[in-house]
């Protein structure tokens, strides 16, 4: 199958990031949201990183052009139409991503695939809301995602082989590395990082240990790049809630139970960097 056209739905810190990399890799690529303030930052935000990576030399001023010729934006969905891939990047909740891939299914191609870019939910559950569950698949693409290597793979108890390896094949042409797991709540990055940054978080409600400290304790020690607490912050404090959240329902074993310190935070609108606060000021 020839993939040329890619739809990309929401264009905030993740959705911004995957059309980068999708029309610096030759994709034609559709950048939908349901907000214009959002698709006006995104395009700024585009326009800056590919400068940075000007600027250190990774791609020419050409591959920069060719990039954002190759980006169109729009507020409506059907304009995802003519997609051979779809990679839905809006928040993190059930409903909301649901409903999103509904609309998908109802304006593209039999032969679309529908990516999806949560970071916890149910792919099988989010498949069987749609009409073609053999052709939806999770590409989870991590955060900053013009830097970041890692695309873990999650194909659903009904995604087909060519869909997989359809996927793979466009991770891999986006100079990205696919990792492939089951469809288990937090798949494998969340399952095991999530836990580690709410621990981080009781042990700084505890007073254990400052923000600062208990950084540095997981830099140093463990050869982090950087500490849970300013990870947290970076990810959004909203995001961690919900995926502990999945792990915690999915599971059902409160070892996943969100702290109530981040619960608190979350509440009162302290959600990280995206905010100005959240460990750490901004
Ligand atoms: P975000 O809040 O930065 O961006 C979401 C975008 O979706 C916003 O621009 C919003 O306007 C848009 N949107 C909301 N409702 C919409 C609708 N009905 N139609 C079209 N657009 C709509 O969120 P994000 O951090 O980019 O996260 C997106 C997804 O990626 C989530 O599932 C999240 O779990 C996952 N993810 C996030 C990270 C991270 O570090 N932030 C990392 C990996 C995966």
């Amino acid at each position: 199958m020839e993939l040329n056209n890619i739809s990309v739905i929401g264009s905030g810190t993740m959705g911004n990031g995957i059309a980068h990399v999708s029309a610096l890799s030759g994709y034609n690529v559709s950048l939908i949201d349901s907000s214009p303030s959002a698709l006006d930052k995104a395009l700024e935000t585009i326009n800056n990183n590919l400068s940075r990576q000007l600027s250190k030399g990774i791609i020419s001023d050409s591959d920069a052009k060719e990039a954002l010729g190759n980006i169109s934006i729009s507020l409506d969905i059907s304009q995802s139409s003519q997609s051979d891939l779809v990679i839905e990047a809006v928040p993190e909740d059930f409903g909301l991503k649901l409903n999103i891939l509904k609309q998908i299914d109802s304006v593209v191609g039999i032969d679309t695939i529908i990516a999806t870019n949560t970071s916890s939910i149910s792919i099988t559950k989010l498949a069987e809301g749609t009409k073609r569950s053999d052709k939806v698949i999770g590409m989870h693409f991590m955060n900053p995602v013009p830097v970041m290597k890692l695309v873990e793979i999650i194909a659903s108890d009904h995604t087909s082989d060519r869909t997989h390896e359809i996927v793979v094949g466009v991770a891999k042409s986006m100079g990205k590395i696919p990792v492939s797991c089951k469809d288990f709540p937090g798949f494998v990055s969340n399952r095991i990082l999530m836990p580690m940054i709410n621990e981080a978080i009781i042990c700084y409600e505890q007073g254990v240990a400052s923000a600062d400290s208990i950084d540095e304790i997981m830099v140093l020690g463990m050869s982090h790049p950087m500490g849970p607490l300013r990870l947290a912050d970076l990810i959004g404090l909203d995001i961690c809630l919900n995926i502990m959240n999945v792990l915690y329902d999915g599971f059902n074993d409160k070892k996943y139970k969100p702290s109530k310190l981040l619960s608190d935070m979350v509440s009162s609108g302290t959600l990280g960097k995206k905010t100005g606060e959240g460990f750490y000021r901004y």
